[in-house]
């Protein structure tokens, strides 16, 4: 897992919230066995990762999908995460001309992703000359020593700051957890367990009383609940339904089923989830 950085955290936390926390997870750890699970974490750079899990160091590791792609590692996806969302996007000084990525042909295009960057723009009919730079790429422009800069974007807030205009995004990234084309025992299992929290983060369980003739409004309105749990109640033509919810759409979903009779609507966070 990664050492530092913005994925630190929440690789820690989805392992927590497994049930593999770390047995003391000190700050300066470089490794450390799990509560409850024979597995030993390593702490290491994110950028690493793809090789160390390639070439069979470690069984498993969680790292950025750009820096996998980045590291052209023989490694297979196991799981995407959910977390460390952002796009690599090329984009240039407000004032410039440029309004497509493919008018980058022939320029000079600063990023720490040179792999990524050249396949990706070469894609787009951009062959550039690559700038290769190991931080602060958004300064290179300002500094003269790039016309662009290919680079990742969360919120977009940096690129503005910088006075830089996105051009487009070249490729979407999250954390996944990847393992060697032939996963070595027990690499699955703890992918499932994995994924059993990232799909649960996901979703809501949503428990309401209503009358009888309200459960196929219900049903109708809740995404893929083909099959919600029913249960009569003590009062007559009154039942529970119970369903899982996909936790983003639950603000838009409870007026409306409050408007067609649903009552006592209860809203739980849901631990695990294995289809
Ligand atoms: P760090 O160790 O903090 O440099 O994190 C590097 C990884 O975090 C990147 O390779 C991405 O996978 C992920 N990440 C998520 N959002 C961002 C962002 N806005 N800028 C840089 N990296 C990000």
């Amino acid at each position: 897992m990664p050492a530092k950085g913005r994925l630190r955290e929440p690789a820690i936390h989805l392992l927590e919230a497994a049930g593999l926390g770390p047995e003391q997870p000190g700050e300066g750890a470089l490794a450390f066995p799990c509560r409850d699970a024979p597995v030993d974490v390593l702490l290491v750079r994110a950028a690493d990762i793809p090789e160390y899990v390639q070439d069979a160091v470690v069984d498993c590791g969680i790292t950025g999908a750009d820096l996998v792609r980045e590291r052209g590692a023989s490694v297979e996806e196991l799981l995407r995460l959910d977390f460390g969302g952002c796009t690599l996007e090329a984009a240039v000084p407000q004032e410039a001309e440029i309004r497509e990525i493919s008018e980058l042909a022939g320029l000079r295009v600063a990023t720490v992703f040179p792999r990524l960057a050249r396949e990706l723009l070469a894609e787009r009919g951009a062959e550039v000359e690559l700038v290769e730079v190991t931080g602060s790429v958004e300064v290179a422009p300002r500094l003269g020593l790039a016309d662009a800069v290919v680079d990742l974007v969360s919120s977009g807030s940096t690129l503005r700051t910088n006075g830089l205009r996105s051009l487009g995004i070249l490729f979407s990234s999250e954390a996944v957890l990847i393992a060697e084309p032939e996963p070595a025992p027990g690499t699955e299992e703890l992918a499932r367990v994995l994924g059993s929290v990232v799909d649960a983060r996901k979703t809501r369980y949503l428990m309401m009383n209503a009358p009888a003739e309200a459960v196929e409004k219900i049903t109708a309105l809740v995404p893929g609940s083909r099959s919600p749990s029913v249960l009569p109640l003590q009062e007559d033509g009154m039942v529970a339904v119970h369903v899982l919810v996909p936790a983003a759409q639950v603000w838009q979903l409870l007026p409306q089923l409050e408007a067609v009779g649903a009552s006592a609507i209860l809203l739980v966070p849901v631990e695990r989830m294995l289809a």
